[in-house]
């Protein structure tokens, strides 16, 4: 065993970029060791630290070093890591009891939780809930209760998507290396169609979406159709934001159809976007929305909210898992939730997008093809100044250098070709501002 150095996380850390030795230091790389001769082969890791501690805009490892988070840990810690007000609900819960399984002793901490989610969510409709333990489980229920309430089986899918790791939730996702390659069979009945992607397809949104729903009633047909699912802005797939009207367009031709438009949220969701959620920019109202990722400060929950006759067409006993909506999770998303609204993080994430795109703005490089995306939910993405095409090499170094200067930033892409900036909603101007300036110089480096 390492000796970690005893830290206190939260708000009250140090909010600075500290190097106390290389990245990784001598307790990292005892740990990256520790890892490749216990831990499976298959699960990865971007950076190559040994995490101790983390709070604010920073994340303190083994070492001593402090790194600006730029990640939030995939859009999970939005009101920063050890939110006091987290901190607290978790211990008295946990002090209070830890699990009776929702479908055997209900408790209120679920039911508060559903109701947050049927007040937050877009839309003053009827509402119903449902708990699950990860953002793959919440989407293979929103499936399930539209298969159930429509009697249909088809689900259509985008390019570029990205809804989860599970077998439903793999054929649903487009990307094959590193999700889905090797994994198959994947389950049946899901097709996939063209989304709005404006840098590539140059299509307006009516466009794009009039080219999508052709393809869908050709090839898959509205009457075999349960439902649509889809990211309001993709993450994994690169943040790509539809060009304006095409998820109205959708979701109108679902509406008009009997098909259960499906929002994930899980990663656009709880302010992340500058909005509570995602959908509200382009005015669109889901029948059901899923969501996980920001919404309990770090501690596993997900969850399925829409249209109360959607929801409560499944049979009793038909939906549940025996620790969904945990109620040490439930009090974590309670005080998470309360944060989003009482420290204004939605206008918060606002900010933070014009601070991302103002220092982008001032950069002239020909690699970058186009920066992109809504709120504290950025991305930049890299393609060959001569053709156009995508240049994964320059962001993975990007992202690298970045690391080993402290800096902990994520790639995506179904091209590998973009960096994704998604700080935690309580990261300070002056340190978003030097987190996006050593992105900038590794840029400059990677020539
Ligand atoms: C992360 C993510 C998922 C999967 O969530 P897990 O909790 O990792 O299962 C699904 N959809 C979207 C949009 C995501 O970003």
């Amino acid at each position: 065993m390492t000796a970690a150095p005893l830290v206190a996380g939260g708000p009250g850390l140090a909010q600075r970029r500290h190097l106390a030795t290389a990245i990784p230091g001598p307790a990292s790389q005892d740990l990256i060791a520790r890892k490749g001769a216990a831990v499976a082969a298959g699960v990865g890791h971007t950076a190559p630290v040994s995490a101790v501690a983390a709070g604010g805009g920073v994340v303190i490892d083994a070492d001593g070093n402090s790194l600006i988070d730029l990640g939030s840990g995939i859009a999970v810690t939005g009101v920063g890591n050890s939110h006091p007000a987290v901190v607290e609900a978790v211990a008295a819960q946990a002090a209070q009891f830890t699990h009776t399984c929702f479908m055997v002793s209900p408790y209120e901490g679920y039911v508060a939780v559903c109701e947050e989610l049927n007040r937050l969510t877009p839309g003053d409709h009827e509402k119903r809930s449902a708990l699950f333990n990860s953002g793959a489980e919440a989407v293979e229920n929103a499936i399930k209760i539209a298969r159930h309430a429509t009697g249909r089986q088809a689900v259509v899918a985008f390019d570029h998507a990205y809804h989860g790791r599970t077998n439903l939730t793999m054929a649903l996702t487009a990307k094959a290396m590193p999700y889905k390659s090797g994994f198959g069979p994947f389950a049946p009945e899901v097709y996939r169609a063209p989304v709005s992607y404006p840098l590539h397809d140059g299509l307006s949104g009516p466009d794009a979406a009039a080219r999508a729903i052709s393809m869908i009633e050709k090839q898959v047909g509205a009457s075999q159709l349960a439902a649509v699912i889809i990211e309001p802005v993709l993450g994994e797939g690169g943040f790509i934001v539809p060009a304006p009207g095409f998820l109205p367009a959708i979701a109108d031709w679902c509406r008009a159809n009997g098909v259960v438009f499906i929002a994930d949220e899980i990663q656009t969701g709880f302010a992340r976007t500058g909005a509570m959620f995602a959908c509200e920019h382009d005015g669109v109202v889901p029948d059901l929305i899923t969501t996980a990722k920001g919404i309990a400060g770090g501690l596993p929950l997900a969850a399925v909210t829409g249209r109360a006759e959607i929801m409560d067409a499944v049979h009793t006993g038909g939906l549940g898992g025996t620790y969904g909506g945990n109620p040490i999770a439930c009090a974590a998303a309670l005080a998470a939730m309360r944060v989003y609204e009482e420290e204004g993080l939605v206008e918060r994430a606002s900010a933070i997008g014009r601070l991302i795109a103002e220092r982008f703005a001032s950069v002239d490089d020909p690699r970058i093809g186009e920066v992109r995306g809504r709120g504290a939910m950025m991305a930049v993405e890299f393609v060959d100044p001569a053709t156009g095409a995508p240049d994964p090499a320059t962001a993975s170094a990007v992202a690298k250098a970045s690391i080993a200067q402290g800096v902990i930033v994520l790639t995506c892409g179904t091209y590998g070709n973009v960096i994704r900036f998604l700080p935690p909603l309580t990261i300070g101007d002056e340190l978003l501002a030097e987190g996006l300036d050593v992105v900038v110089a590794a840029l400059e480096d990677a020539r």
